[in-house]
């Protein structure tokens, strides 16, 4: 409702205006009001600020958290990208709050892991290494992060947005009692040292930028090729700082059988690790005519994306839709093909080295991401590329 000032009361302080959650309120002043808070601004001694105990006791608290955290996700020993992609974000983050960098390794016989966190910018590694750990198992790895954050207190955690890092974000935010943004494509860090988590919000068509300003950790998870890689220091050296820790077996409820790997699906293939994406969209008309994109794409050696429409439409499985309710990409080229550029489209693929459009449309959105823009008809464009690559080529 319209706000009801009582100018009676009303001093002028401004405090309404700052606080109004929806900065609807704006305060004019006459000429001669300016003047005069002019003049009480140049002669008044500087007024301490109010203490409110409750704030006071909330910056005490958070003024225990230091250090920025990278979980190092792994299975079977082997590390996930997306956990060095993160080292990357976080040295900045860590840069600017003027703290420590560190990995969170949890597994068994993973101490190697630490190597390549120091290479890839961390100063210092938690380790929690035991045969419990082996298999990633949400209450094990939940009680060892509970139990390092409880003891070290870092203000910032980062995990990847993979079906593991999603999980265990969830649980340990829950447990630790904290906030935590998922899928983040942006980082930063205000003048309060709270950490910017930006993300796209009401289904892609506004950005928002969310704080965690009471509580600690300020937990995040970013999708795997949002952020860059690090560049690579081999020899770099840190602190390992080995926890012993462990959760008996017994208390474990999940147990892994077995791993069954997926090598029926002959057709599944990553093309978040492609460095050359043809992608269809609607324009494509059928699925038959996704041939052309496989031509064109093998002359490459790359992979055939897609659009949602396309996924939808289902000419194309859903593991190759690009976007943000699908993979984010960041290929050498990425030639959309009968793709608009709608805004949850972009997200996922606008961070690729060099944007190739072809449509039909010239007002396409799809051409204000694109380095290079071929307006015209898919079915002659393509063919044609494909040909000239095949005359190069030879
Ligand atoms: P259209 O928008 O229909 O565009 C087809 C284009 O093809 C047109 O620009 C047309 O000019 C061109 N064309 C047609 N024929 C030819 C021809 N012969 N030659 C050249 N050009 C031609 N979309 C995604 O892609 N990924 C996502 O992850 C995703 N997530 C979403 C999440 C939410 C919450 C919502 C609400 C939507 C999401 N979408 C996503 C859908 C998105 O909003 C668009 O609807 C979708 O991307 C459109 O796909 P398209 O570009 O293939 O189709």
């Amino acid at each position: 409702g319209e706000p009801i000032i009582d100018s009676a009361k009303c001093i002028g302080c401004q405090k309404c205006v700052k606080i109004c959650p929806a900065s609807a309120l704006e305060m004019y002043f006459t000429p001669e009001e300016l003047k005069i808070l002019e003049q009480l601004a140049t002669s008044a001694a500087p007024v301490e600020e109010e203490l409110d105990p409750e704030a006071a006791a909330i910056a005490a608290k958070l003024a225990q958290y230091r250090g920025v955290w990278v979980f190092i996700e792994q299975t079977e020993g082997e590390s996930a990208k997306v956990s060095w992609e993160l080292l990357g974000v976080g040295q900045e983050l860590a840069a600017k709050l003027g703290v420590e960098l560190c990995a969170l390794i949890i597994g068994h016989k993973v101490e190697h892991l630490c190597t390549e966190a120091f290479a890839y910018g961390a100063t210092k590694a938690y380790l929690v290494d035991a045969p419990v750990f082996f298999h990633y198992r949400t209450e094990a790895y939940l009680e060892a992060c509970c139990h390092l954050i409880t003891k070290h207190k870092p203000e910032v955690i980062l995990m990847g947005a993979t079906g593991m890092g999603r999980d265990l974000a969830g649980a340990v935010a829950t447990k630790v009692a904290t906030g935590l943004t998922a899928d983040c494509t942006g980082l930063g860090i205000d003048d309060k040292r709270n950490l910017m988590q930006t993300r796209p919000a009401f289904g892609g068509n506004i950005m928002a930028t969310i704080m965690c300003d009471k509580f600690r950790p300020q937990m995040a998870t970013v999708r795997p090729n949002v952020m860059p890689m690090p560049e690579h220091k081999p020899g770099a050296v840190g602190t390992i700082i080995r926890e012993d820790f462990t959760v008996p077996e017994e208390s474990i409820l999940t147990k892994v059988i077995e791993i069954i790997r997926d090598s029926h699906n002959k057709s599944a293939v990553d093309i978040t690790g492609a460095e050359f994406i043809v992608s269809g969209g609607r324009g494509m008309m059928s699925p038959e005519n996704f041939a052309i994109l496989h031509e064109l794409a093998e002359e490459l050696g790359g992979v055939v994306g897609a659009s949602r429409s396309a996924v939808d439409a289902g000419w194309m499985p859903t593991d190759r839709q690009v976007g943000q309710t699908g993979k984010t990409v960041r290929p050498k080229i990425y030639i959309a093909c009968g793709i608009s550029g709608a805004i949850q489209h972009l997200v996922g693929m606008q961070d690729s080295d060099m944007v190739i459009a072809i449509n039909r449309d010239p007002q396409a959105p799809i051409f204000e991401v694109a380095s290079y823009g071929i307006v015209g008809d898919l079915f002659q464009v393509i063919p044609a590329l494909t040909k000239k690559i095949r005359e190069i080529k030879r």
